[in-house]
């Protein structure tokens, strides 16, 4: 009788693509996959450890499991993931309820743990991370009309806040005919919406090719059928090249959708952070972009509180905020990582005002975003058909706007035949409510 295995993947959209190798991995190991943690015998936690409260959401985890294990619910836990990569140390001495601690560079050894532990051999694996597989057969965790599309793995670009470079190695490429082959499987299993990630899009290629190809991958990706949506995240200001807004502007099936990460406006915060820029360059980037492809949905996320960040220069960044007027947006409050260079740095701010300057600029981006949803009253949009909420009797879906997990999402009403689940309909906007649209079905 196989084993029941479950899974709980925790952080970003590339660790969850590294979860849905591991569960592969164990299917094909002859484990069962279990959707109910409390019907597992043995427990993955796919950890994040890049900012205090994910680490502090993996720990939760990790110790609500340990409770089911001590009530004789579950026979074994295993860590893998970016907590178990940082503190493999910390988690044998403080953690004694957890049976396995894996490396990333050991995601292919997962059949092997898990048959150990389960035989109550505790078991450690922690191989040079750059052993972790870039691609690999997948139990996918998402519907299965979108999945994300990692296409390469660490970063070199060192931002000083940033551990991620610390945990997941150097920059590393996939090859573009992998990624193609993957993405044609994808589309071959009714995946409809290819989301493309990494640490960092725009470099895509620069190790194996010598220059950044991404977008000689997204024209590959446009020709594979049965693909009606490319969304790209995770881009690099400093590396937006003219070719890749061309190809944005004029390819139909990449979404008119950029996320940008910019962290900050200041010239001398951004040099802090080891990133280039000041408001006039960004400005000017993001006048570019907007002049380029008219009508796209810009994404970004800002960090507030980094040390030494003052009173000015917090104002230019809400002031930009303000100005830029971005359709999607993230802050963050600075977290003080460990062995980052900017956990050392002179004038760290207390937790309380950096959650006030979080406080702030999200007020007014709720305000913008607001203002942004209201202006699209009357219009008919394209939404992909994710769900029916029963309480509320509405149905719901994403318009090119909304990134799954991050941004908003549209409610509609039906009045005639029900839609598919993963098809594509056209929906009036008739109110905005808390940024988020509704409107009803265009029959
Ligand atoms: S670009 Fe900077 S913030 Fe993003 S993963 Fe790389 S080092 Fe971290």
């Amino acid at each position: 009788m196989s084993h029941k295995v479950g899974m709980v993947s925790l952080g970003c959209s590339k660790n969850q693509v590294d979860g849905e190798v591991l569960l592969a991995s164990l299917q094909d190991a002859g484990f069962t996959l279990s959707n109910d943690t409390e019907q597992a015998d043995a427990v993955i936690v796919n950890t994040c450890g890049f900012i205090e409260s994910a680490k502090q959401e993996s720990i939760g985890e990790i110790l609500d499991l340990a409770q089911l294990k001590k009530e004789g619910k579950l026979k074994a836990i295993v860590v893998t993931g970016c907590l178990a990569e940082r503190y493999q140390e910390e988690i044998r001495k403080e953690m004694p309820e957890v049976d396995g601690v894996v490396g990333i560079g050991a995601n292919q050894q997962i059949a092997d743990v898990l048959k150990r532990v389960l035989e109550g051999e505790k078991t450690e694996r922690f191989p040079p991370k750059l052993e972790l597989p870039l691609s690999g057969k997948r139990v996918l965790s998402t519907p299965k009309h979108y999945a994300y599309l990692k296409i390469s793995e660490g970063c070199d670009n060192c931002c000083t806040y940033c551990a991620i470079p610390l945990i997941r190695g150097r920059f590393r490429s996939r090859t573009i005919e992998s990624v193609v082959e993957e993405a044609k499987g994808l589309a071959e299993s009714g995946v409809k919406e290819l989301i493309v990630i990494a640490q960092d899009t725009t470099r895509f290629g620069e190790d194996l090719y010598g220059k950044p190809v991404l977008v000689e991958l997204l024209r590959e990706l446009c020709k594979i059928d049965g693909v009606h949506w490319i969304r790209l995240l995770y881009c690099y200001p400093n590396r937006i090249s003219d070719e890749l807004l061309d190809i944005m502007a004029n390819e139909d099936k990449i979404l008119k959708y950029m996320d940008l990460p910019l962290q900050h406006c200041s010239g001398k915060v951004l040099a802090e952070m080891n990133r280039y820029g000041d408001i006039e360059s960004l400005t000017a980037l993001i006048t570019k972009i907007r002049r380029k492809i008219p009508g796209l949905v810009l994404r970004t996320t800002f960090i507030a509180g980094f040390p030494g960040e003052t009173e000015e220069d917090f104002e230019e960044m809400a002031e930009f905020v303000r100005d830029i007027r971005f359709d999607r947006m993230g802050c963050f409050a600075y977290s003080q990582e460990e062995d980052t260079p900017a956990a050392s740095f002179e004038g760290q701010i207390s937790e309380e005002e950096k959650q006030r300057r979080v406080n702030l600029i999200m007020e007014s981006q709720m305000r913008i975003m607001q203002e942004m949803g209201e202006a699209q009253l009357g219009r008919e949009i394209e939404v992909l058909v994710e769900g029916y909420d029963e309480t509320t009797g509405f149905w719901y879906g994403r318009s090119e706007a909304d990134s799954p997990d991050i941004d908003g999402c549209v409610l509609f009403t039906v009045s005639g035949k029900k839609p598919e689940l993963g098809s594509f309909v056209m929906v009036r906007v008739e109110e905005c409510v808390d940024c988020d649209l509704i409107g009803a079905l265009v029959e």
